[in-house]
């Protein structure tokens, strides 16, 4: 027997849950909004992100460039409302390679990004009467540059990045782009959903019943037993769960976990200099190794890949504010779907190779490999959907909707995915990207084509 009722029960107060609860509260005024959480708010995968945005999507369509556009304007009026209490800086994303074969493609790339809406671009290649260059701000987000600036200049590189690496010739240099904490966000936006009514309920989601197609009522395992909430509406934010609550629901969505580890560790010779953007290798990584090295891995069958090309994308940035020198250091080498399980596994020598990979792109960080100073490894796991394209819409059991998929990108799309999914919910007007991000789009015989050549994913 129900011994609850809600007019919406969302599983999972992660940061998608979270800012689904808070539109629907917030935004829309529902009064009767029930999260279900079985652990901490925010503690599986939203407090282990690096806590960065951008606007910079590749399409084919600008879906994701406006979805991020609109969760950035979401950001900046909380941070201006706030007096910035989620730090937002706007220091941009630096994307450098030593391939000057790849510097056509970053020009192509940043057109592209032009053309859906992330503003435009400026190249600085050294010829007078260009435009000039205007480096990031470390603290902040107003008055600064839109689009991006793309700069083969060598001169210019070493004048405002000299502790890249020397083999460097263009950098690209993306501007609604930076980070802000996360945790703040969150928990700002829970404290004030829970002001308006949302109640915050600490248990597992186990059942659901789903009598004629649609749901009426939802299950939850609490340490003083099995409760039951009669909803019409049942909400599936369950991050890397996602799968799973999904067949609780009976519905299959197409997505699968990948492993995602962070190094964070002092970076005491600040050799990145303390208000450095994002940096980020955009070419393959081959690692360098002692002669020695070299040869025990050739002998190993598990470790020899360590001698080949490995991939791009290893990135790093720094944190805190006052003394710190906290480094972060990410790079995803190894992209296979996993189940997802916790606590997460953490690679052995992770800390080591994440650093060798980051040397490549700043030399000076070699001098830790003897002694990485108080290495902390943590992360948690992307949920994708092949495309990497979020889920957020209803789903074919009627009271039934999700809000998760997000990838490496779901602290900066929470604003926008729960507006977009309460928008939904309430049978508001829906923004122009909105079919880009439900579950029918696979139903759609021209997406699926479309998926076969999908291009870049625009993963980091
Ligand atoms: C290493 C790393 C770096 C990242 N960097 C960035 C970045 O720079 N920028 C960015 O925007 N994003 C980044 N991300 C991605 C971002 O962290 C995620 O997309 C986002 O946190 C996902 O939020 P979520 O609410 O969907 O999932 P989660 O935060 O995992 O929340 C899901 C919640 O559902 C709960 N739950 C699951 N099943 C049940 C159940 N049956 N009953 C009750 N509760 C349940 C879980 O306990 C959990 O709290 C990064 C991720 C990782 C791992």
């Amino acid at each position: 027997m129900a011994d609850l009722t809600a007019e919406v029960v969302i599983c999972g107060a992660g940061i998608a849950g979270i800012a689904a609860a808070y539109h629907l509260a917030v935004t829309h005024g529902m009064t009767d909004v029930v999260l279900v959480e079985r652990g901490a708010p925010l503690s599986m995968t939203s407090d282990k992100s690096t806590e960065c945005y951008r606007n910079w999507w590749p399409g084919p369509d600008d879906a994701m460039v406006g979805l991020m556009n609109r969760s950035i304007d979401l950001l900046e009026q909380i941070a201006r409302r706030t007096d910035n209490l989620i730090g937002m800086n706007r220091r941009g994303y630096l994307f450098a390679t030593a391939d000057p074969t790849r510097v056509p493609a970053l020009h192509r790339s940043s057109k592209e990004a032009e053309r859906l809406g992330a503003g435009p671009l400026r190249v600085h290649d050294g010829r007078s009467g260009g435009p000039t260059y205007v480096p990031g701000r470390a603290d902040g987000f107003e008055g600064q540059p839109d689009g991006a600036d793309l700069i083969t200049d060598p001169e210019l590189i070493r004048e405002h990045f000299p502790y890249l690496s020397p083999r460097t010739v263009a950098v690209l240099h993306p501007r609604r782009c930076g980070w802000f904490s996360a945790q703040q966000l969150g928990m700002s936006m829970l404290e004030e959903a829970r002001r308006r009514g949302v109640r915050l309920t600490r248990g597992e989601v186990t059942a659901i019943d789903t009598a004629s197609g649609r749901v009426r009522s939802v299950t939850v395992a609490t340490d003083g037993g099995a409760r039951t909430i009669s909803t019409p509406r049942f909400v599936n934010a369950a991050g890397p769960l996602l799968k799973a609550v999904g067949e609780i629901l009976g519905v299959e969505l197409p997505v699968v976990c990948e492993r995602h580890l962070k190094l964070s560790f002092n970076d005491h010779l600040e050799v990145v200099p303390r208000g450095a953007p994002l940096l980020i290798w955009s070419d393959d990584v081959v690692l360098r190794w002692s002669e020695t090295e070299r040869e025990a891995l050739a002998a190993s069958d598990e470790n020899r890949w360590l001698l080949g090309r490995l991939p791009p994308g290893v990135h790093c940035r720094p944190e805190g504010h006052g003394d710190s020198r906290t480094l972060l250091v990410l790079w995803t080498y190894d992209m296979q779907p996993v189940d997802p399980v916790f606590p997460l596994p953490i690679t052995d020598h992770f800390a080591e190779l994440v650093l060798r990979g980051m040397a490549v792109m700043i030399p000076g960080l070699a001098h830790y490999l003897d002694r990485i100073p108080r290495p902390y490894v943590d992360g948690g796991y992307y949920t994708k959907t092949r495309e990497n394209r979020p889920l957020i819409g209803p789903l074919p059991i009627e009271g039934g909707y999700v809000v998760g998929a997000l990838s490496g990108y779901g602290v900066m799309a929470a604003c926008a995915a729960g507006e977009l999914l309460a928008a939904h919910i309430m049978g508001a007007p829906l923004p122009r990207y909105a079919p880009a991000f439900t579950l029918s789009r696979y139903a759609d015989p021209s997406y699926q084509k479309l998926l076969e050549n999908w291009g870049d994913s625009g993963q980091l």
